[in-house]
């Protein structure tokens, strides 16, 4: 029992000293250790980041803003920007590659999403929706199909901060290799905390009490994200990506015990 209560009290101060760490801004976190054989100016190459091609379609780096997007002349009654369906004769268009996430439900391209994510992706999903184009044709029928898809992805893709910082990061030809751990004996230290207290707890409200503590530590890396990402300092944003997705897969342990 003990080792719950004490488990629990460490999970709590070391959820305040992530806040200070925060607060205390821009001071630059401590660099992940460098290897000898790896040690460079740069730590890219230590955070497991590759920067360069990532198969990105050049036309999808552009930074367009979203507004309902891009996109060329409908198939069917050739009016100009028609998009995922036409705004003129409602036929449902091909896929364009070119379109990014947020031109799907028209936003700008930034990480916090203030405009209302799922009212459009229910939008979407209505025009696109089988039973509305059941009478359209094959081709048609095709295309809704495929735009039904890319807008699910998207909506997963951008409703979670994770999943949407990632996708920032890809479109700034960032890739990030997702299984690299993070060499911090205190945040590994946290997460054996962590699951040991879900683990020993006995009831939900004790396991939605650490989920709420697991939740607010992401959020901290979150806006650590966001703040990195808006400076262009990609190493640390690379870096928040990592930790938020430790606690992320916390979260999710709490949520399987729920
Ligand atoms: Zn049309």
């Amino acid at each position: 029992m003990w080792r719950r209560g004490a488990g629990l009290l460490r999970l709590h101060l070391t959820a305040a000293s992530a806040g200070r760490r925060v607060r205390r801004l821009p001071v630059p976190l401590p660099p992940a250790a460098p290897s000898p054989s790896t040690a460079s100016s740069c730590c890219c190459q230590n955070l497991g980041i590759f920067r360069g091609s990532v198969g990105v379609p050049s036309r999808f780096l552009s930074n367009q803003a979203g507004g309902g997007g891009a996109s060329g002349a409908c198939w069917s009654c050739g009016a100009t920007g028609a998009f995922l369906s036409c705004g003129a004769c409602g036929s449902v268009q091909p896929v364009d590659p070119a379109v990014d996430y947020f031109q799907i439900f028209g936003l700008k391209r930034e990480y916090n999403i203030k405009d209302n994510l799922e009212g459009r992706y229910k939008e979407w999903q209505k025009k696109l929706h089988p039973d509305l184009v059941h009478s359209k044709s094959e081709k048609e029928r095709g295309y809704a199909a495929e735009q039904s898809a890319l807008v699910i992805d998207a909506y997963r893709t951008l409703s979670k901060p994770l999943s949407r910082a990632l996708y920032l990061l890809k479109l700034d030809g960032i890739h990030v290799d997702e299984e690299k751990t993070i060499n911090d004996p205190e945040l590994l230290m946290e997460m054996m905390e962590i699951r040991e207290a879900v683990n020993d707890a006995s009831d939900s409200q004790t396991l939605e009490k650490i989920q709420s503590q697991v939740k607010k530590k992401l959020e901290t890396w979150s806006q650590f994200f966001q703040e990195a990402f808006e400076m262009k300092n990609f190493d640390r944003a690379v870096e928040a990506t990592q930790r938020m997705r430790y606690y992320e897969r916390a979260v999710e342990e709490t949520v399987k015990k729920l």
